[in-house]
């Protein structure tokens, strides 16, 4: 006999995962959201907490457990949050996914479509190029790097993270003990004190580089250069060490100001047999292995032609424009941040590539002035951040008509959304789940719109 159960408990039968992982669990005519159990599993469970209407529940005791329950190479990774669909045997974490994009159509957008299966990784571990942990100190002036727990701003210490590139480690490892040395303090966001918010490294997987940024609360910070270069000793794999500051009260991690302390203050990497430069600043996909058959993917959609004219929206450092440069007579990008614009224009450069234009400006005003001025467009690439685009690009995007709209989602809400939008007069032709994001509950789509015939 287990323990007795408490009022608020109930036996229940796991029958869906909700879009954030959660276990979707009936009691009668109530649903719960109960983190760590999955499809067909049975337990107890017992109410936790409302939030916005909506009941969430804890499991007491498993009676029955999952045939896709795996044992997690991450131990902590329930406790972390980052990546708790580890415990998921792989192969049923690609079926979820394409399942979430399906519902997210059929919810959202109120469209019955069949998407591709979900393209995996063939070794779904140490993928992400970009790691960026905050810093705490224990009491006895130990410092630890984590991340923070689900809703909170508590750090849950993380020693080794099995889906980060190895060499982040390395640094974090080097970052916790020079730290205690040179007494860095990490910053106290209740109190508004100390000094290290949080240490972002990037990884090159085609070059021998790796940037680490530090982040500061102030810009004042002791004994710098000697901390540089003993970091850069204990790590020589190290090429280039940036300090950001950031003073305000934010959830942002990066600041405006930054000093390059080592280095030329970038990365290069190789994606598609192009070479880009990262600033710190300038958005880069994580995991570049699967980038590569995303942007192919991507590619491969939009059936490019040697006269097609191209806009790619939200293009970041220029990646999927100058992808699409080889296949096309002209590429016109636009990108909000200065620095990846920056980086866009002198990778476009250093790849002879001159096919492409390169604007810095919100993609929304600058394709309904493109729409008003009647510019002739063949193709769209859209790759919005995840809220997705808005009503005004869409509009635009209406407008300007050109024959084929290719979107990159990392989100399928948003997605469904916003093709539900473009539906009145593109007609969806595919739609392609990536797994960018292995053990995570986040899925990247790549759907193909092509315009509907006007004349009919
Ligand atoms: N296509 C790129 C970047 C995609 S991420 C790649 O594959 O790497 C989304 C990008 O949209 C980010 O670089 C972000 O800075 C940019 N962005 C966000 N809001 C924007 C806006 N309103 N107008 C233009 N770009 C924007």
């Amino acid at each position: 006999m287990g323990k007795p159960i408490a009022r608020e408990t109930f036996h229940g039968v796991c029958v869906d995962l909700s879009f954030e992982g959660k276990g979707v669990v009936k009691n009668g005519r109530d649903v719960y959201f109960v983190p760590g159990i999955f499809p067909s599993e049975e337990g107890d469970i017992e109410f936790a907490y409302m939030r916005a209407g909506q009941k969430f529940g804890r499991v007491v005791k498993l009676d029955k457990i999952s045939p896709n329950r795996i044992e997690p190479r991450c131990k902590i990774c329930s406790a972390c949050g980052g990546c708790s669909f580890q415990q998921y045997a792989y192969p049923a974490q690609l079926v979820y996914k394409r399942e979430k994009v399906k519902e997210q159509f059929r919810k959202i957008a109120k469209m019955d479509i069949e998407p591709l299966p979900c393209l995996g990784m063939d070794e779904p571990y140490f993928y992400r190029n970009k790691i960026q942990m905050p810093f705490g100190k224990d009491k006895r002036g130990n410092l630890y790097c984590g991340f923070y727990k689900e809703g909170t701003h508590v750090i849950v210490p993380v020693e080794t993270c099995y889906i980060e590139d190895e060499r982040a480690k390395k640094v974090l490892d080097a970052v916790k003990k020079l730290g205690k040395s040179f007494r860095i303090e990490p910053y106290e966001e209740d109190e508004g004190r100390g000094l290290l918010r949080h240490v972002l490294i990037r990884c090159a997987k085609h070059k021998e580089q790796v940037m680490v940024v530090l982040v500061t609360y102030k810009d004042a910070f002791p004994s710098r250069n000697n901390f540089v270069k003993a970091l850069v000793k204990e790590c020589p794999f190290i090429t280039t060490v940036v300090q950001n500051v950031n003073s305000r009260h934010t959830n942002v991690i990066l600041g405006e100001f930054e000093r390059v302390l080592y280095g030329p203050g970038y990365i290069e990497d190789v994606l598609c047999g192009i070479t880009f430069r990262i600033s710190a600043k300038s958005f880069y996909q994580v995991n570049p292995i699967m980038t590569e058959q995303l942007y192919g993917k991507a590619i491969e959609a939009a059936k490019l032609t040697k006269n097609d004219v191209v806009f790619d929206a939200y293009s970041g450092i220029g990646t999927i424009g100058m992808v699409a440069s080889r296949h096309c007579k002209q590429v016109i990008a636009v990108e909000i941040v200065k620095e990846a614009v920056a980086d866009a224009r002198r990778n476009a450069k250093a790849n002879h590539i001159d096919n492409v234009s390169f604007y810095c400006g919100d993609a929304s005003a600058f394709m309904v002035n493109m729409a008003e001025k009647k510019q002739h467009v063949d193709v769209v690439f859209l790759d919005p951040p995840r809220k997705g685009s808005d009503q005004r690009c869409l509009d635009a995007i209406c407008k300007l008509a050109p024959s084929r709209v290719v979107y990159v989602s990392c989100d399928p809400s948003t997605l469904a959304r916003d093709i539900a939008y473009l539906s009145k007069k593109y007609k969806l032709e595919s739609v392609q789940p990536v797994d960018m994001f292995p053990h995570t509950m986040h899925v990247e789509t790549v759907a193909m719109l092509s315009l509907r015939d006007s004349r009919k």
